[in-house]
């Protein structure tokens, strides 16, 4: 029996896979990849022959039945999915049943796109004495949210959230977040495709208008929503610094200097 690796692609443009992934696809007997999200141009790293299959008009049966089936035939299976597989991956549904057909999986982590979206639009997440705290969620959709998940209760803390599958959620999302206390002024972020080659979009604006400024820009799918006050820091010069980079502040790498 061969090994099904799961992959993670990174959020779009080829070069954001890890090197670890690209030698992988480059030594795969077959690769199941998620046609919505991931490129295609991520197969030309296969090798000749390789079998490829896209996933996305399989169900969660059909494609762990095709990846027990190739882990038959090829040392290398490999599950590519984009950007970092711990995340709305559907991973414990694919992982479960391979180890019960005996097969050996294992997981490379990938670009998430909060991350490649923050870079997109040179947003830092975090700001010393603001903002210390990160949250990865969505907005409640077809999907429901888990108790003690509402989105009201997140934006309470009054940290950054990136918002995940939620582009098309607008008037949930600003309901939770009025109903949280934030002002209909607070800044939002949208990047739409973050790292795909001329897809990429980056818009901004407030609560109150980013959703008709994403309409204007046409990005309606695969799209990242930051919020927060760290938002903007980039272009504010009051922005406070972070303590590491203090002179007076020592550490394990540096000790601390007079000013
Ligand atoms: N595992 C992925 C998330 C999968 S859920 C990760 O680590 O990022 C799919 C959601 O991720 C999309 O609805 C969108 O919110 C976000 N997403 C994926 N790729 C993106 C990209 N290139 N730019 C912006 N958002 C992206």
């Amino acid at each position: 029996m061969g090994k099904v690796w799961f992959v993670g692609a990174g959020p779009g443009a080829v070069d954001m896979i890890t090197v670890r992934g690209r030698e992988l696809l480059a030594r795969a007997g077959a690769i199941l990849y998620a046609g919505s999200l991931v490129s295609p141009r991520h197969l030309d790293f296969a090798p000749e022959g390789c079998v490829c299959a896209d996933s996305s008009a399989m169900t969660l049966d059909e494609m762990v039945a095709w990846l027990v089936e190739q882990a038959g035939r090829h040392t290398t299976v490999i599950r590519l999915q984009t950007g970092d597989p711990s995340l709305y991956g559907a991973l414990p549904e694919m992982v479960r049943p391979l180890t019960r057909a005996g097969v050996q999986v294992e997981v490379v982590a990938g670009v998430p796109s909060f991350a490649a979206a923050a870079a997109a639009a040179m947003e830092s997440l975090t700001l010393p004495e603001s903002v210390q705290t990160v949250i990865l969620t969505r907005a409640p959709g077809r999907t429901p949210m888990p108790d003690g998940e509402r989105l009201r209760e997140l934006a309470r803390h009054g940290t950054t959230l990136c918002l995940h599958l939620s582009i098309t959620l607008w008037p949930v999302i600003r309901e939770e977040l009025f109903a949280a206390g934030w002002p209909a002024s607070a800044p939002v972020v949208v990047v739409g495709k973050a790292t795909w080659p001329q897809e990429e979009r980056i818009v901004r604006g407030a609560l109150a208008d980013i959703e008709e400024a994403c309409r204007q820009a046409d990005v309606r799918s695969q799209a990242m929503i930051l919020l927060g006050p760290a938002l903007g820091a980039c272009q504010v010069d009051a922005a406070p610094h972070s303590r590491l980079y203090a002179p007076e502040f020592g550490h394990g790498f540096r000790s601390s200097r007079e000013t």
